[in-house]
């Protein structure tokens, strides 16, 4: 399922009461423009452009940072311009699905995208609908009329298009009119819009109440996943280890591939188990020269972008050292304060423990040493 997106993040949201644009403000933590790109990352999409007013792309750099696959361009003075000014920034060919979605709407998931881009397979758009549940009146004080909701159904987003088409709608949509959506915009241009069924956590957050609302749903829109590690290297002829991202003076060397890092290499993969992404050896085999002695910070810094692009962050590692030499005490601040760097965390949320097994084993006999790590990531559901 390849797919772009754009999120329209531009409206100032002045409903939402006084504060900053609804796009921008707190939402469980994090602005809540973030939402709705770490969702559509972590549903997959390939591209992410957010289409900001003219003095928020400095904004956008801060509210987004970490996250990998988006882009930001600047908006016009509607909803349908700065829509066009997203799909415009897109790679994507013309025959490729996109989605447009409001920044308000910041619980989207995957299971929502998989939905509508299933439906693009029958029709030229695809859009998230609910059934309107509450009595129809017409009337300002006094009621003039019920209305029927017969047939009536509220329209969500994201709404799924082919790129192609949808700037082809576009190009012909009157500019003395204002569509509220962009599957107007294709069914005026004829084309067949498919309707999916919408979810109500897919609200739009409008008013100040909305907002206490979803502060309360944030909670169970993220899940904490662990991730474990284990590796093991020989000792061999030298005068120093890496170990924990640091050098330690030894009378002994470790042997590797890269170099011989045990405790980054045991992190690595307790990321990638955390995300579910294989393991150290396939995204850096050992019989690719490119890795003859590198610096194993690398690998873990490919697992911490592997999770940034998912919409993920790391909670905390726990990195356990087994060896009987070389003393790890005095050079544990020195290596959480290294990891910590990499893995962007605070030093206090990163422990380094070493432990012997008391002469037994391949350990014991320090023909190696071995590390053990878990690690916690947060991502979206
Ligand atoms: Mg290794």
């Amino acid at each position: 399922m390849t797919f772009s997106a754009v999120i329209v993040a531009a409206g100032e949201g002045l409903r939402a009461g006084p504060g900053e644009p609804k796009a921008w403000r707190g939402l469980g933590g994090r602005p809540m423009v973030r939402w709705s790109v770490e969702g559509l990352l972590a549903a997959g999409a390939r591209e992410v452009v957010v289409v900001v007013a003219r003095d928020r792309l400095a904004d956008a750099d801060e509210a987004l940072a970490g996250l990998i696959g988006w882009t930001a361009v600047t908006g016009g003075r509607t909803r349908a311009e700065s829509v066009q000014a997203g799909l415009a920034a897109l790679t994507a060919a013309p025959t490729q699905p996109v989605l447009i979605h409001d920044a308000a709407r910041p619980f989207v998931t995957r299971a929502h995208v998989e939905r509508l881009i299933a439906a693009l397979a029958q029709a030229d758009g695809a859009i998230p609908t609910l059934p309107v549940p509450d009595t129809l009146k017409r009337g300002d004080g006094l009621v003039d009329a019920t209305v029927s909701r017969e047939g009536l159904q509220r329209a969500q987003t994201p709404q799924a298009f082919r790129l192609g088409k949808l700037k082809a709608a576009y190009a012909a949509w009157p500019a003395s009119e204002e569509p509220t959506d962009d599957a107007s915009v294709m069914e005026r241009a004829g084309g067949q819009v498919a309707m999916v069924p919408g979810d109500p956590m897919l609200m739009k957050l409008t008013w100040p109440e909305d907002f206490m609302l979803a502060e309360q749903l944030c909670a169970s829109r993220r899940i904490v996943r662990m991730g474990q590690g284990i590796d093991a290297h020989r000792f061999g002829p030298g005068d120093m280890v890496w170990l924990g991202g640091i050098r330690i003076p030894h009378d002994l060397g470790l042997v590797g591939h890269s170099d011989a890092d045990c405790g980054l290499h045991a992190l690595t993969d307790a990321v990638l188990g955390a995300i579910a992404e294989g393991d150290i050896g396939e995204h850096f085999p050992p019989s690719d020269p490119r890795w003859k002695g590198a610096s194993s910070d690398r690998f873990l810094l490919h697992a911490v972008k592997l999770v940034a692009a998912r919409g993920g962050r790391i909670l905390n590692a726990d990195l356990t050292l087994i060896c009987e030499r070389p003393k790890i005490r005095p050079h544990r601040d020195a290596m959480r304060a290294r990891i910590a760097a990499l893995l962007g965390l605070p030093i206090d949320r990163v422990s380094v423990k070493a432990t012997t097994t008391e002469g037994m084993g391949f350990t014991g006999r320090e023909e190696g040493l071995m590390a053990q790590a878990v690690v916690a990531v947060e991502t979206p559901v």
